[in-house]
């Protein structure tokens, strides 16, 4: 399936959330990491296109970006999305939090676990490091909220694939989960495969 991205709007409180995720019965996708884990990389991946560093624009980053993917081209005010994503705020700045919303805005857990049209969370973990405290938390969250969830191992073209299967096997163990989707932004490994569940999604 070939999709457009259009960048809808960013939201710092509930009431910016937008509507064309439900008019339209458009799953929404939320992509979470810490900062630095190559969101904006995969997100552009998966757009093939330079949508994503608008969330670098100053003021976005502690906002929610929305996009709406759409079929064929038509301006803004009349696309019918097929799909929507939701980029979230990077965690992970502060080396001692006692949740991940202490440094979160206020509304990002509610939206996490209230926001209706939200289909699935992508969780992106970094394969290159260890797993991290906080993204445990954040994945803790998700079981809690039974909310469906995805996590995708990033940066897997910087390992070979012995210690790429080693890292995978450590956050599986760590964040008690089944299984971890490789990916890279930089070689395109995995991301058809992920493409294909996002948009399966809206069939
Ligand atoms: P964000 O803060 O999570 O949005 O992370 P970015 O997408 O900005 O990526 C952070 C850094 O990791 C940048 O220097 C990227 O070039 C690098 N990076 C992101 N994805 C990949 C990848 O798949 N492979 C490699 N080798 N580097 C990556």
């Amino acid at each position: 399936m070939r999709l457009t991205p259009v960048f809808l709007l960013s939201a710092t409180d509930p009431s910016h959330f937008p509507a064309e995720s439900r008019t339209h019965n458009a799953p929404e996708i939320a992509f979470l990491g810490r900062s630095n884990v190559g969101k904006s990389s995969l997100i552009n991946a998966l757009l093939g296109s330079k949508e994503a560093h608008t969330s670098s624009t100053p003021g976005r980053t502690r906002a929610i970006n929305f996009f709406a993917l759409h079929e064929g081209s038509g301006d803004k005010k009349k696309i019918r999305p097929t799909l929507i994503f939701a980029d979230l705020p990077g965690y992970g700045y502060a080396k001692i939090s006692k949740s991940i919303s202490a440094e979160w805005p206020q509304f990002i857990e509610p939206y996490i676990a209230e926001r209706e049209q939200l289909a699935l969370c992508i969780c992106l973990v970094d394969t290159n490091i260890p797993p991290q405290a906080s993204d445990t938390q954040l994945i803790d969250f998700f079981k809690q909220t039974q909310r469906p969830y995805l996590v995708v191992g990033t940066k897997a073209d910087r390992l070979s694939n012995n210690n790429l299967n080693k890292s995978i096997a450590a956050l599986k163990q760590a964040h008690e989960i089944p299984e971890i989707l490789p990916i890279s932004a930089k070689t395109n490994a995995g991301i058809p495969q992920l493409w294909q569940r996002l948009t399966s999604l809206a069939e």
